[in-house]
Formats: structure tokens, C-alpha cells, sequence
């Protein structure tokens, strides 16, 4: 440690000693050797950060500050009703779809309106830490020569495709249209619901208008997979790229209207 004229200081009571906070106004542990900054450490040794920026997705513009990103290795709850948004970043497609529901039917059964929203497929990069080897060679005076292999943490980063959907739109009773989504390569899929429990229509099954919209009877002639969130409580997928059985049921926990007598008991 240097003071303004580059005279080494060596008393331990020196302010410049005394006072953690140097560089850049981090605060730097003596014990360690460490600056913390923030939600990090700094060791001006090896110049790395000893831990990984909690906010590690850096290609989804605002949304991309996104602490739960940091989370995506983890399984998403099937009993977390609250924990994500539209915007949020899911492993799989119908992660994003259960998402969506699970986020959007209550409403939908409340008001009676559909709501539709589009699947997104994003790319980004997660981060993770690695060892990387470097060898070093050591020549003393005489020439001699003396290899050392030293292991340093490295932050290495792989691209991977997640999914999230956006803030849905909110349609009329029996009938939103999503077309808009259709003009966007990105939008992979189409979550809906029906709204509340109505005897009189077909509200828990995938109506015959929402399979002609995904077979590419549309505006922009495009087949699309669609999810459908009904006021029973299911969620269907309906994939047009799979022509001989294009309908399936997610297993998921989604809200349900209490009216429905086809919704799970209670
Ligand atoms: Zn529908």
C-alpha cells in the first residue's frame, strides 16, 4: 500500500489503513484480500470476480434484468402460484403455457373474458464457472526451469433457448383473437383460456375455431401450436406439426372455476 507521494505505508493506524473503502469506493476486506461490491466479490489477485453476476441475461433488453434468471436451473413448483410473471424464463414451452395459466385463468373465469397470450422462444447464455489449467514456467538465475500448472476459476457461458410468454390480451366473452402474435417468427405457440364455466358452450374443450386457427386457417396462413387453459382446470396442447394426434393434455395444477362440475374436486 502506497500513499499520494508512493512512499510505502506501513503503520497499522494510517487512515489509509483504517479506511475500507478504496478502490472505486468498494469496500475492501483486509482479512481476505477481497473488494465487495454489492452483491460480489472482487479479488484483485487474479482479477475475477469470485461469485457470478446474479443478473446473467444480458439479450432480453429490460426484461433481461431478470434475478430469477438466475434460477432457471431449478425445477418451477407446480404449487408456486405467485412466483412468475409474463417475461420470466422457462426450460420448456409448456412451462411457459402452465405459467400462463396458472397466471391468467383465475381472471379469465372471473371476468368471463378470454385472455391470449404468446409463447416466445429467446436466446441467452448462462453462465457458469469453470476451472481453466494455465501452465506457468519459472527460470531462476542459473536457468533452471520449473513448471507449475495453476487452476484458475473461470466464467465460461454456454447459449441455450428458453421460452417465456407476454402480458396477455384481454378478448370478449367466447372469443379473443391472437393474430397479431402470428406475424412474429419468435412466437412459438399461443396460450388462451375461456373463460368462466358455461353449460351452454364448449368451454372445456378445445373448440373447432381454435383448431382451424392452429392448422393455419388465419390471417397469415400459419400453423401455430396453441394452449388452451379451460375453466375445469386443464391444459390442453393442440400441435398441428403432429397431424395424427396433434391433442394432448399438460398434467399441471391450474385454477378452475368452482362452478365447473367437470373441475376436480374440491
Ligand atoms: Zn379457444
Amino acid at each position: 500500500m502506497k500513499d499520494a507521494d508512493g512512499a510505502a505505508i506501513t503503520s497499522e493506524t494510517h487512515v489509509a489503513r483504517l479506511n475500507p473503502y478504496r478502490y472505486r469506493g468498494y469496500y475492501y476486506d483486509e482479512e481476505t484480500g477481497f473488494y465487495y461490491c454489492g452483491s460480489r466479490y472482487y479479488d484483485p489477485i487474479v482479477c475475477r470476480w469470485l461469485n457470478a453476476d446474479g443478473r446473467v441475461c444480458f439479450s432480453l433488453g429490460i426484461t433481461g434484468a431478470n434475478l430469477f434468471a438466475y434460477c432457471l436451473n431449478n425445477p418451477i413448483s407446480k404449487s408456486d402460484y405467485t412466483g412468475y410473471k409474463p417475461g420470466d424464463l422457462f426450460d420448456k414451452e409448456e412451462d411457459a403455457a402452465i405459467d400462463f395459466a396458472k397466471e391468467y385463468n383465475s381472471v379469465s373465469i372471473s371476468e368471463d373474458r378470454e385472455y391470449a397470450a404468446n409463447i416466445y422462444k429467446v436466446k441467452t447464455y448462462e453462465y457458469f464457472w469453470t476451472i481453466r489449467l494455465q501452465s506457468i514456467v519459472f527460470e531462476n538465475a542459473n536457468g533452471d526451469r520449473r513448471f507449475v500448472i495453476k487452476a484458475l476459476p473461470y466464467l465460461d457461458r454456454r447459449e441455450v433457448t428458453k421460452y417465456s410468454y407476454g402480458v396477455a390480451i384481454k378478448g370478449k366473452r367466447e372469443h379473443v383473437d391472437p393474430s397479431r402474435f402470428l406475424k412474429d417468427d419468435n412466437n412459438v405457440a399461443i396460450a388462451h383460456t375461456h373463460g368462466a364455466y358455461n353449460e351452454s358452450t364448449e368451454c372445456d374443450i378445445l373448440s373447432f375455431a381454435d383448431t382451424l386457427f392452429a392448422k393455419g386457417k388465419n390471417k397469415y396462413k400459419r400453423e401455430i401450436v396453441i394452449y388452451l387453459a379451460t375453466p375445469s382446470g386443464t391444459l390442453y396442447r393442440f400441435n398441428p406439426f403432429i397431424p395424427q394426434s396433434p391433442e394432448s393434455t399438460i398434467t399441471c395444477d391450474i385454477p378452475f372455476d368452482e362452478n365447473d362440475p367437470y373441475a376436480p374436486e374440491h
